[in-house]
């Protein structure tokens, strides 16, 4: 039987938490700390923006447009926050600031460079025409506009946006609480010193929580678990009492002591196990009750691999968010010959760098076995080599995918 297609499990993990909706509760935050929280209502607007008819600049509001050479009056000022209320006569004008009410019976501004004062009064330098450098109120959003949809990912520009519609608390879904945890008899906690030359720092669990700190989530640290079957039963049972997801590393391959998917079908079910992806072949999708279970590899770059390709879309679906942030990809020319056999996605780590002529080239970030923690470091982006392809020569186009936060 085939494996699993990379996009055939992306597609499966997202019909089955589809099928079980639940949403998070929601909570009310100051609109400044709204961002990257996910929006749990439709946000309509109360009012009109901009309010009423405002100046685009500093200038001369005129009753009409108007010729060259033309002198009028300046009989009074309008500034923002400041407007002007009394009536406008005939061969008049009303010195205004950018952002100051258009006085009623005034249709145009003339801009401030425009013009050349003569006493009392104003001479233009050039013509306006009728409506010039008036922002009109309502021309962007009416009272009544859905500006936003329920299950959007709030962005900097959506607190612009919200609090120029005079929001100050917003409706956002709580997080949701995910459980990590290591497994493997090998593992050391950072921090300590290792006592003999079997073990291994456990890099993967403190990854995974400083990966899950920039999504809405509360996270639950299991620790490490041994590899005892009994002992990882008896924490994944408890985990998945309290949390939403669980994510273990480790013990999900075909060794004498990978319990992992035996814990999870014992206390509830595996949809999917093995995918056509390099690195990470095994990459558990299971369920124990009501809360969802990850299993990754236990080497650490497939783990960061399986983050990226399932893990985030399935966390942010999770968290409520409707439209699922996906991943930039683009075009880059390879710097030198890379090596692939067909059947399964690659995911190699690489060093994406722009080109003078506007293009970009990928450079591979070393060897690619799986442990290559620091070559991960080194990369700036993935090239994704799809599974049908073979070797490639050096100038080969392929897709790469940025990591975001090495393009600030
Ligand atoms: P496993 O998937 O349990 O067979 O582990 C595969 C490899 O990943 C082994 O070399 C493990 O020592 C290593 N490994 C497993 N868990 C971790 C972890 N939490 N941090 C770093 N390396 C790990
Ligand atoms: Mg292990």
């Amino acid at each position: 039987m085939a494996l699993t297609s990379v996009s055939e499990l992306q597609t499966l993990i997202r019909e089955h938490i589809a099928r079980a909706p639940r949403l998070p509760e929601t909570e009310h935050l100051p609109v400044a700390q709204s961002i990257g929280r996910v929006l749990a209502a439709d946000m309509v607007s109360a009012l009109n923006i901009p309010a009423t008819d405002i100046s685009a600049m500093d200038g001369y509001a005129l009753p009409a447009g108007a010729a060259a050479g033309s002198r009028w009056r300046v009989v009074g000022e309008s500034a923002a926050g400041k407007p002007f209320f009394s009536s406008l006569p005939e061969d008049g004008c009303i010195r205004i600031m950018t952002g100051a009410v258009v006085p009623a019976g005034c249709a145009c501004v003339v801009l401030q460079e425009h013009t050349e004062t003569d006493g009392d009064a104003i001479l233009l330098t050039q013509e306006v025409a009728t409506g010039a450098n008036i922002r009109y109120g309502g021309e962007e959003v009416a009272a009544g506009d859905t500006v936003l949809s329920a299950g959007r990912i709030l962005r900097p520009a959506d607190v612009m946006l919200l609090a120029a519609l005079g929001i100050g608390q917003v409706p956002v879904y709580r997080k949701i609480q995910v459980a990590v945890l290591s497994t493997g008899d090998e593992l050391h906690e950072p921090g300590t010193p290792v006592t003999d030359c079997g073990q291994v720092y456990d890099s993967n669990r403190h990854t995974l929580m400083a990966r899950l700190a920039t999504m809405p989530v509360e996270i639950l640290d299991l620790g490490q678990a041994a590899d005892d079957l009994e002992g990882v039963l008896h924490t994944l049972d408890e985990a998945a009492r309290l949390a939403d997801v669980v994510i273990t590393s480790g013990g999900v391959s075909v060794g004498e002591y990978d319990y992992m998917r035996e814990a999870v079908d014992r206390l509830g079910a595996i949809h999917h196990y093995k995918v056509a992806i390099k690195p990470g072949k095994p990459f558990v999708f299971g369920q124990m009750l009501r809360t969802w279970y990850f299993g990754l590899p236990g080497n650490p770059v497939s783990g960061y691999v399986g983050f990226d390709l399932f893990l985030k879309a399935a966390l942010w679906q999770l968290c409520g968010a409707q439209e699922i942030p996906q991943p930039l990809r683009m075009q880059a020319n390879l710097t030198q010959a890379v090596k692939k056999s067909p059947g399964r996605m690659d995911i190699q780590r690489a060093v994406l760098t722009p080109t003078a002529d506007g293009t970009w080239e990928a450079a591979p970030a070393g060897e690619q076995d799986s442990h290559r923690v620091w070559g991960v470091s080194r990369a700036n982006g993935y090239i994704v080599l799809p599974a049908e392809s073979g070797n490639l020569p050096a100038g080969s186009t392929v897709t790469v995918q940025p990591f975001t936060e090495a393009f600030l």
